[in-house]
């Protein structure tokens, strides 16, 4: 099967869909790789490393699977082959026009977001992967931007205390966030609705609050459902103090499919420390801060609100190479003896297929 790896051309993205390494895999694996000029140099993988693992450098779009790290525009649609197919985190369920097009050029597309949370599926889950990176990232932000360290020191000129973390939703990004800023020296604590998370903060070194009056906050696949008003007002009141003390908050809370919990309330924020950091992962799904704004820093009464997007592309090696494994992992699920082979019994095809035979699939 011939794969193609197209140059991202979303503003701000660094990433690319697969490295050296990971194209080497697939060459041994019997398939051929085409890379766009240029495609990996952001990422730290110049064409020269694609060619010594063995990938030519070309058009990536006359290949029979092109693998991509965000959608394409309606001119890359144009320029894919009629009857290939496409990979990539399409956004599908807001994508609507893009789909269309796909399907009308009986492109089969599979949006990788949409892999369903199953043990199977871990080596292929994109989330996870990108969560992971954003998770670290958000702690370095803060750390950059809080006016104090994170570690205790003790020093001739004293001693300084260590920073209060507070991580709010301890899914992948928050569990990875807690990891990084006790590598850093800080004291943290975490919250989750999921309560069934308790164990793995703790293992990390962390306090998990734990709130008397459970909140029904567990959905089905692991994930955190919509809490009722009545709930998300309890929850909001129980996380008041812990917020106040905190030194930096940041938050990864989410809710598939929904906006994102609103969790440090202007009050709230009005209530820390000047000098107090919040990074808010969940800025470009509405925020769990209400003060946040998607993609800027906004200083709120002395306390910095950093609103960061699509942090993954800010660490595009690691990156794109986790990327680049779910892909590898994906293929070689839906492929079999050199072409696609669609079982759509199957939860994970059927889970993230999304056009194919000329119609769209989700809706
Ligand atoms: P996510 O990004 O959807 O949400 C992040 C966290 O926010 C979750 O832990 C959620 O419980 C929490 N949250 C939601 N509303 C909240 C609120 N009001 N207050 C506090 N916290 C709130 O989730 P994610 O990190 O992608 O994944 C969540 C879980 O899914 C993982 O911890 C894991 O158990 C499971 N998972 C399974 C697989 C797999 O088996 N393939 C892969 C990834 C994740």
């Amino acid at each position: 099967m011939h794969i193609g790896v197209p140059k991202e051309t979303a503003p701000g993205e660094r990433r690319v869909a697969l490295v050296p390494e990971v194209a080497g895999r697939l060459l041994k694996a019997g398939h051929q790789v085409t890379v766009e000029p240029g495609a990996g140099v952001a990422a730290g993988f110049p064409d020269a490393a694609f060619t010594a693992a063995g990938a030519k450098t070309g058009d990536p779009w006359s290949a029979d699977v092109v693998c991509k790290v965000q959608k394409p525009g309606a001119a890359e649609v144009g320029k894919l082959r009629e009857g290939a197919a496409l990979v990539g985190i399409l956004q599908a369920t807001s994508s609507a026009d893009l789909l269309r097009q796909l399907a009308q050029r009986h492109v089969t597309a599979f949006s990788l977001e949409l892999l369903p949370r199953i043990t199977r599926a871990q080596s292929m889950d994109v989330l996870s992967s990108q969560a992971t990176v954003a998770g670290y990232k958000a702690v370095l932000l803060a750390a950059e931007t809080a006016p104090r360290f994170f570690p205790m020191l003790v020093t001739a000129a004293g001693t300084l205390p260590p920073a209060r973390v507070l991580v709010l939703g301890a899914g992948v990004a928050g569990l990875q966030a807690i990891a990084t800023a006790r590598r850093l020296g800080a004291v943290v604590s975490a919250f989750d609705v999921r309560a069934a998370v308790k164990e793995q903060v703790e293992s990390l070194g962390a306090k998990f609050l734990m709130m008397e009056d459970r909140l029904e906050g567990e959905g089905s696949g692991g994930y955190a459902k919509e809490l009722s008003q009545d709930q998300h007002q309890r929850e909001l009141a129980f996380l008041a103090k812990s917020v106040k003390d905190a030194d930096v908050v940041v938050t990864t809370a989410a809710i598939p499919g929904k906006r994102a919990p609103v969790l440090v309330t202007r009050a709230a924020v009005h209530g820390m420390r000047p000098g107090a950091v919040i990074v808010d992962l969940a800025a470009e799904s509405g925020g769990n801060c209400e003060v946040t704004q998607a993609g800027t820093t906004v200083v709120e009464q002395g306390v910095t609100v950093v609103g960061p997007v699509n942090l993954p592309a800010t660490l595009p090696q690691h990156a794109s190479q986790m990327y680049a494994r779910n892909v590898a992992t994906f293929l070689g699920h839906i492929t079999k003896d050199g072409a696609l082979q669609l079982d759509f019994a199957d939860e994970i095809t059927k889970g993230t297929c999304v056009t194919h035979d000329g119609k769209v699939l989700v809706s």
